[in-house]
């Protein structure tokens, strides 16, 4: 199953502190540690982790973070022929401050992501277009994304957007997307509906699909996901866990999900899958080593 993402790397460096600083503030007594993420590297490592055979399409920087996110990626099994190595620009960072309540404060640097252009993604244009699902986040600039749809749609390779981090789209890109994946809050952006539970995440799901989009999934935390197509609307619950950090669960959703379609399932049976999966990553710190592998998610689906 080809799956090929395109979107973001970054390196998190998390902190926490006792209480998030004020401007001009120093707080001791914190404790560090970093980890791999930024969406479209989560969203490829958890489509690999499930069993994908991946090529992430991206922009990093010559430097160290840069060697470590590429070298993540390949012990993952990823194939990182079309990641891009700005010259220029540092890797993507973000720089987080976690508080004793859970409360955070974050700082990203695009960086390297923001050289990922519309040339770069044609320049790879003969693996998007042999995919069997494409999958695409907001993190990168958008010219990238809708050039990388473009090849996608003439193909007929179906294409997964998750919209996030929020903004508004154009029609002419939603009329090419197979499965948009907003949560609650993104698609009360898109549609200034807000979603609250099955009923208005119906109506959001039908303004999406009016739009253009052909079938609608919104992520709703513990909740699980509601899904719309054509012929059928339901809400898949959520597995019940107990959460430690919910960093990445989103993007683990969407780089599960993006396997399970690609190996054929319902797009019922793919939510639920993706659902097992985004679960088993709340019970973990940090974006990337959170990422369930194929055999937990399984048992995961058949504990239910
Ligand atoms: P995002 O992380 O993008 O804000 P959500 O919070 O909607 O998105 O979470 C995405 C998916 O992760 C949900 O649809 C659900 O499957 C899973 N999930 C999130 N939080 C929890 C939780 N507390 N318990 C179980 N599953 C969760």
């Amino acid at each position: 199953m080809k799956i090929v993402v395109i979107g973001s790397s970054n390196t998190d460096m998390i902190i926490r502190v006792p209480r998030i600083p004020r401007p001009g503030e120093t707080i001791l007594g914190g404790k560090f540690f970093s980890a791999a993420g930024g969406k479209g590297a989560n969203q490829a490592v958890a489509a690999a982790r499930a069993g994908g055979e991946v090529t992430f399409i991206a922009s990093i920087g010559r430097d160290s973070m840069g060697d470590q996110a590429l070298q993540g990626f390949q012990q993952d099994g990823i194939d990182t022929s079309c990641v891009y190595r700005d010259e220029a620009e540092p890797s993507g960072a973000a720089l987080i401050f976690v508080d004793e309540e859970g409360e955070n404060s974050i700082g990203v640097a695009g960086g390297a992501n923001m050289s990922l252009s519309p040339e770069k993604i044609r320049a790879c244009g003969r693996v998007i277009e042999s995919a069997d699902i494409l999958v695409m986040q907001l993190e990168t600039p958008l010219p990238a994304i809708q050039a990388a749809a473009d090849l996608a749609h003439a193909k007929q390779v179906p294409i997964i957007l998750n919209p996030a981090p929020a903004r508004p789209l154009p029609d002419e890109l939603l009329g090419k997307i197979t499965i948009l994946t907003p949560n609650e809050s993104e698609a009360e952006l898109l549609t200034g509906v807000a979603v609250t539970g099955f009923e208005s995440a119906r109506k959001a799901a039908g303004v999406l699909r009016e739009r253009g989009v052909e079938n609608v999934v919104i992520t709703m935390g513990a909740r699980g996901a509601f899904f719309a197509s054509r012929d059928m609307e339901a809400m898949i619950p959520g597995f019940r866990v107990s959460a430690v950090d919910t960093t990445a669960a989103g993007d683990v959703f969407n780089g599960t999900l993006s396997v399970a379609l690609a190996e054929g399932q319902p797009l019922e049976a793919a939510v639920g899958f993706a659902n097992a999966a985004a679960a088993l990553s709340v019970t973990r710190l940090g974006a990337q080593p959170s990422v369930p592998r194929r055999a937990e998610i399984e048992k995961m689906l058949r504990g239910r």
